[in-house]
């Protein structure tokens, strides 16, 4: 399928879309076809900078705009993304892969998260304390920040920038973007969403590069940026952690996760099959909420198993385009080739191949990063798949015989983001929940993200949480006034 995006995009900085300083630009490419969808400026130190003092001029008007102000912008950048879902769902599609109904999914997702921080906004409120001395009154404040910086991944090249867009902007922050080097066309898109919403110059600034260690390093390197949240790997999160140390930064980090995925013998065998179907294979397998670990119980295995088989060798693969895949690309020959060395890793180690196993190539394929969905029987502990988030669409099944073992199986990750079950047993159902050290439980539902929910992990799948209604916290000060000698003594 030839690629029908051709799409230029700009920088933006205090309003104005403009070109990187030195004029450099890079291209973007289509994973599915390897051919070019597009071009974005390669931005540099003085851009990052003429980005972090346009949104420091654009904060002391923006935090002291009123919250119905602010919030009726976030909702009107929903609209507006709404109206141009097509649009953006077909240029994320063709630099980052997703099937195109799974890219309009993400646009409303990424939607959502503007009109849940539009209400957020106008419920930020402060309180007053009772005094410990009867002359003395105690106010509690909730105040923005400041300037905010985030970074993002490719793999929800729109979610994942509105989730931290939309609860900086709610809060009064201003914020410098950026996003990642495969993905920066759908970022430009929605940027350019609120600013048709009517966000005031320089309140969101865009900066594209593909020198991400730069762009940190001037970001941690100026007092002015408060606060980082960033999405994407537990490796660059831990570099973040240690950059933040010299001017005691704020972070959230949104890292790696390894989600297990248990079936107990009483559960509904098609809705666990598609539970775990939608949790695993959605974006190809590279979603960091991906089921990358399936335990079901010896008496629904073989059950299990044989419809999971069935139902993953009728899935279309190929390009995001066409009408009717299932499954598109991977990011890029690097997926493909880590997806494999698990696969091959696994297999040499005793599991056993079910189905795939293989990179796609010939009509269809061609110039594209395409990995078969694949099953492995029989995964065990000496195996990479067994602690490795695969990011990929590879799903390893592991036999348990008691609840017990089934949780211990799944806790024994360094990862803590997003863990699934099914049961029909409303006691084992809570007492589960209980036990699992992951701060995203899915009992009986394969998906599990939604704008009104606290989304963030535990252990090294990183800090903070992103949604809900503790969700705009993050972009909050708490300041205690104590009012002295003002009350009757
Ligand atoms: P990544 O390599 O860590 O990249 C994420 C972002 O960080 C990109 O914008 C990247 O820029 C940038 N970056 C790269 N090197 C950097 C550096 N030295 N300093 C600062 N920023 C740097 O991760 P990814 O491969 O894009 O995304 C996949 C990972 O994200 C997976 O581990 C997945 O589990 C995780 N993830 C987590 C969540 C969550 O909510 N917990 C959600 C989605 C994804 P370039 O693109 O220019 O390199």
């Amino acid at each position: 399928m030839a690629t029908v995006i051709d799409l230029d995009e700009k920088l933006l900085i205090g309003g104005e879309w403009t070109e990187a300083e030195d004029g450099a630009r890079f291209d973007v490419n289509d994973p599915g076809t390897g051919g070019r969808v597009g071009s974005v400026p390669n931005g540099t130190e003085a851009d990052v900078k003429a980005a972090i003092d346009a949104a420091a001029a654009a904060l002391p008007c923006w935090r002291s705009t009123t919250a119905l102000e602010r919030a009726r912008i976030l909702r009107r950048s929903a609209d507006i993304m709404r109206e141009r879902a097509d649009e953006i769902a077909r240029t994320m599609t063709s630099e980052q892969g997703k099937p195109l109904a799974e890219a309009k999914g993400e646009v409303e997702y990424a939607a959502s998260f503007f009109e849940w921080f539009g209400g957020e906004a106008e419920r930020i409120y402060g309180e007053v304390v009772p005094p410990m001395n009867g002359a003395n009154r105690v106010l509690v404040l909730r105040q923005p920040v400041g300037v905010v910086a985030a970074i993002t991944p490719w793999n929800f090249p729109a979610a994942m920038m509105t989730r931290k867009l939309g609860p900086a902007m709610a809060a009064g922050c201003t914020s410098v973007v950026k996003p990642a080097s495969a993905t920066p066309l759908t970022a430009a898109l929605v940027l350019r969403c609120i600013e048709d919403a009517g966000a005031p110059a320089g309140v969101v600034n865009l900066i594209t590069s593909r020198d991400a260690g730069m762009v940190a390093n001037t970001i941690f390197t100026d007092a002015r940026v408060r606060k980082i949240s960033f999405t994407g790997s537990t490796e660059i999160g831990k570099d973040l952690i240690r950059a933040s140390a010299e001017q005691v930064k704020r972070l959230s980090l949104e890292l790696g996760g390894h989600a297990p995925y248990i079936i107990f013998d009483d559960a509904d065998l098609e809705p666990a099959v598609d539970g775990l179907i939608a949790s695993k294979y959605r974006n190809a397998g590279q979603t960091c909420v991906c089921a990358n670990r399936a335990f079901v119980q010896r008496g629904i295995y073989d059950a299990f198993l044989a419809l999971l088989k069935e139902k993953v060798e009728a899935m279309p693969v190929g390009h995001g385009l066409a009408e009717g895949t299932m499954i598109g690309p991977l990011i890029n020959e690097a997926a493909v080739e880590k997806a494999h060395e698990h696969v091959e890793d696994a297999v040499a180690k005793g599991a056993t191949l079910v189905t795939g196993g293989e990179r796609l190539t010939g009509e269809g394929y061609d110039g594209g990063s395409f990995y078969k969905p694949t099953i492995l029987d029989g995964v065990t502990r000496e195996m990479d798949i067994f602690y490795e988030e695969t990011f990929g669409p590879v799903a390893g099944l592991t036999v348990f015989d008691t609840e017990d073992e089934a949780i211990d199986y799944a806790n024994d990750s360094i990862y803590g983001l997003a863990s699934y079950f099914h049961t029909r047993d409303y006691a084992r159902l809570m007492r589960v929940a209980e036990r699992l050290e992951y701060g995203i439980v899915g009992a009986n539902a394969g998906i599990i993200s939604a704008a009104n929910a606290p989304f963030g992990g535990m252990k090294q799948s990183g800090y903070g949480r992103e949604g809900g209604s503790v969700g705009i916290d993050e972009y909050l000060d708490v300041k205690y006034v104590l009012m002295g000698g003002v009350g009757v003594v």
